[in-house]
């Protein structure tokens, strides 16, 4: 449950998994702010959809990882919906090659966006958090940040990164009545999965107790949880959406 009114971010919520959350916090009662990389059109669509739920929406275009924009981002949120509540860390990119062919490049631009971006926008939330003794946290890791994957070192360094960084932020503000919280999906039916073949898709589903891929909505309802009145008491925590890939 998500007190009406409340300021939401969501990073790359123009698409996928983001888009997911945005509608689905926006359905709950929550202003949305939605940032995204490039693709205008579909933030804008999200913005339509966010909307039509009957809640404030803006989108802003920028780099999660460039502290102009992220500083645009937070200052445009405060003039245009008020100070951020709920912040979402979801957005990110993979740049797959096995470890001898990665090149420099691809690991640097993963651990920017998925890492870095998440350092840039938690610090910006953080103050007004703060200031109103309430906020929420969330972090889109993945399962590859808890079990590693073969031709993805760099994004499984930066969704690892992510649970650290998230365990110590929720140390940092915990007495502030402010959480923060991991939600690391397995596989899911977005533009990011769309471009593995079908067998490569049927040997990920033979890996998955629940024998398929997730839909975005299925990681958006955990994040929705976190992000809601109900979680104050559940911080540093990394829940597995993934149809039981991690169990133990
Ligand atoms: P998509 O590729 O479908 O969407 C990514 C979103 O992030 C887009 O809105 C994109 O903007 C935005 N984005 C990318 N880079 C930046 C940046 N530098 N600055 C601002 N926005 C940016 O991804 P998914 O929805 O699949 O993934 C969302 C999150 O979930 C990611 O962190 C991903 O790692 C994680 N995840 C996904 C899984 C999956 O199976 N799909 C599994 C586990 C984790 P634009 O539209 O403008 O390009």
């Amino acid at each position: 449950m998500i007190r009406d009114g409340r300021v939401a971010v969501v990073t790359g919520g123009g698409r996928g998994i983001g888009r997911a959350v945005a509608v689905r916090l926006a359905n709950e009662g929550a202003n949305v702010a939605i940032s995204y990389r490039s693709n205008d059109t579909t933030a804008e669509e999200v913005a339509e959809e966010v909307r039509e739920a009957g809640v404030l929406c803006e989108i802003f275009k920028g780099d999660v990882a460039d502290p102009a924009d992220v500083a645009a981002l937070f200052e445009g949120v405060g003039e245009a919906l008020g100070q951020v509540e709920i912040l979402v860390n979801n957005a990110g990119l993979t740049r797959d090659n096995l470890m001898l062919r990665m090149k420099e490049e691809e690991f640097d631009e993963v651990l920017r966006t998925n890492l870095k971006g998440t350092y840039l926008c938690t610090r910006a939330a953080l103050r007004p958090m703060i200031r109103a003794r309430w906020g929420r946290i969330v972090n889109v890791s993945s399962v590859v940040g808890l079990v590693g994957n073969a031709g993805q070192a760099n994004y499984a360094a930066s969704k690892a990164g992510i649970i650290g960084f998230t365990k110590s932020v929720g140390r940092e503000v915990a007495q502030r009545g402010i959480t923060a919280n991991v939600v690391a999906p397995g596989y899911v039916e977005t533009e990011l999965t769309r471009s593995l073949s079908d067998k490569v898709k049927d040997q990920i589903k033979g890996q998955v107790p629940a024998g398929r891929f997730a839909d975005a909505e299925e990681v958006a309802e955990v994040v929705e949880f976190l992000a809601g009145e109900d979680a104050g008491y559940v911080t540093g925590q990394t829940i597995a959406v993934d149809g039981g890939m991690t169990m133990q």
